[in-house]
């Protein structure tokens, strides 16, 4: 609480005024900092790329494994591999954005991200580029599931192919949100099961529970409790990037409603947390 209450205040006082009065915005300035410019960020991402690099060639071999345990229904013991990948803070890192959110006093809107997705300019979270080149040399198809929307795709491919990586053009590998009327939601459930029609989803990526399952737009207990239900796919099959810019983790603090005024959001969380009360 004391580190808390000394970050708050170093933030008050050092911020220009405009952004000191933003307090809610103020909040993003340590996660970005640490998302964009630590070696700790950095090597997190990469050992769990590296992780999964390890257990591909056993994610291969067993046709029994599979990675979207709700979504593959059937016998899938002899469709050809493939993984699926999110997009931003999984295999694009958009720490920039959020630094001009911090550095602008503003939240994330759809009409200021579009111009920054126009851009081009995401970089390469750690490690992804490895592991996407050696798994689609051992014959794994790459699926890039994101909740960018459907007319930000041209700039999305053009992003990606500019930092190197694969798409597979036999097919559409990069399935965005709103493509088709089905792939309308947030939720992703629909577009891992497109993928597992054709595939064995052989390992997850993703930096928030959503990328998972459809249980992260839970409460704070149906995550807990989902959470529990699949302790056993971490590491092994489903793979988990740090992000702790934004999230479902950040809107289960307030049941996930974003029309609440930013203080009451914000006090949500601090009710969230649990507190270390020092004897008198
Ligand atoms: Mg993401």
């Amino acid at each position: 609480m004391k580190k808390l209450l000394a970050t708050l205040a170093v933030s008050t006082t050092l911020l220009s005024p405009a952004m000191a009065d933003d307090h809610g915005q103020n909040d993003l300035l340590d996660a970005t900092v640490w998302t964009q410019t630590s070696v700790e960020y950095k090597a997190n991402a990469i050992g769990t790329y590296k992780l999964a690099s390890l257990m591909l060639d056993v994610a291969i071999a067993d046709k029994s494994w599979t990675a979207v345990p709700e979504e593959q229904t059937g016998d899938f013991s002899s469709k050809p591999p493939a993984v699926i990948l999110d997009l931003d803070e999984t295999v694009m890192d958009n720490s920039a954005y959020q630094a001009w959110l911090i550095k602008a006093g503003k939240s994330y809107s759809s009409k200021t991200w579009a111009p920054f997705v126009n851009a081009e300019i995401s970089g390469a979270i750690p490690g992804s580029l490895d592991f996407i080149k050696l798994a689609e040399s051992r014959g794994v198809k790459i699926f890039y599931v994101s909740n960018r929307k459907a007319p930000l795709e041209e700039a999305t491919r053009n992003n990606l192919k500019a930092l190197g990586y694969p798409i597979d053009e036999s097919e559409d590998t990069v399935i965005l949100r709103g493509e088709k009327e089905e792939w309308k939601s947030s939720k992703k459930s629909p577009r891992r099961a497109y993928v597992a029609d054709n595939y064995r989803v052989i390992m997850n990526f993703g930096d928030n529970f959503g990328d998972f399952t459809d249980a992260a737009k839970g409460s704070m207990a149906d995550r807990e409790a989902a959470m529990e239900k699949f302790a056993h796919m971490w590491g092994t099959k489903w793979f988990m990037f740090a992000n702790p810019m934004y999230g479902t983790w950040e809107s289960a603090t307030f049941d996930h409603n974003w029309k609440l005024p930013v203080e009451e959001r914000r006090q949500k969380k601090l009710d969230a947390m649990t507190y270390w009360e020092p004897a008198e």
